[in-house]
């Protein structure tokens, strides 16, 4: 099975479009959370999502924020702003939706999959080899996919040893048994790594490979929308810097 990895699409319908006008032969959607916030087109995004048959979604923090699971005092100004925007613009249905979304998913092709941390699903931020390996001592998954930092990258634990690479330019992971994983395939909307590209992950299960591709969308498309709907002018600057 082929599965796309997709998180932190932000309200960015352009990225969304792209990235997933670049997929063949998938089988299967994890959606990592971040649907909404920042971006202008939050309804267009949860939309697409919601009405994917072949998807498996959970909760992130903007999301939860949407539907009063996590308070907006939680956010800095930019996105305090963004969100109360966002709350605006989306649908019933679309609101509805995000409600009845899971904060984890367990076990899932081998893998646990979440938006910030097992630990703390909507909140923690895998920023640094210190977090990470506390993650790895809390849970015993092998794999685990998540998102919420907006950087691609890994850390893998093998024999007490941390490994952490990244991939600003795309690259591959071959999972082995005896080693465990902590992947994030970066994001579809608001990359922060230095690239401004968006990315997303596919894993093979079979093979048991997880690429991570970047790639140009019409960034000019986005910035523009965000500078049209009157949100904060550094969400439209952010996308190009990839910060
Ligand atoms: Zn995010």
């Amino acid at each position: 099975m082929r599965i796309a990895i997709f998180s932190d699409i932000h309200g960015n319908f352009d990225a969304l479009q792209t990235v997933s006008g670049l997929l063949d032969t998938v089988d299967f959607f994890c959606i990592l959370g971040d649907i909404v916030g920042y971006g202008a087109e939050p309804e267009a995004c949860v939309q697409w999502v919601m009405h994917r048959p072949d998807a498996r979604v959970v909760m992130g923090n903007h999301d939860a924020a949407c539907v009063g699971v996590l308070p907006l005092t939680w956010f800095n100004p930019i996105p305090k702003r963004a969100l109360r925007w966002t709350c605006q613009h989306l649908s019933k249905e679309s609101t509805t939706y995000l409600q009845t979304l899971p904060q984890t998913i367990p076990q899932l092709h081998g893998a646990l999959w979440v938006h910030g941390s097992p630990r703390h699903p909507l909140e923690e931020y895998i920023d640094h080899p210190v977090v990470a390996q506390e993650v790895f001592v809390s849970s015993d998954f092998p794999v685990c996919f998540y998102a919420h930092t907006h950087q691609a990258e890994a850390y893998i634990l093998h024999e007490g040893r941390l490994l952490h690479p990244r991939f600003q330019q795309g690259g591959e992971i071959i999972l082995h048994p005896g080693k465990r994983y902590l992947i994030n395939c970066g994001s579809v909307g608001q990359p922060r790594d230095g690239n401004s590209q968006a990315s997303f992950g596919l894993f093979d299960t079979e093979k048991g490979v997880v690429k991570i591709q970047r790639t140009e969308y019409n960034m000019e498309s986005a910035a523009e929308k965000i500078r049209e709907a009157g949100l904060p002018e550094e969400l439209a600057l952010r996308l190009f810097l990839g910060q």
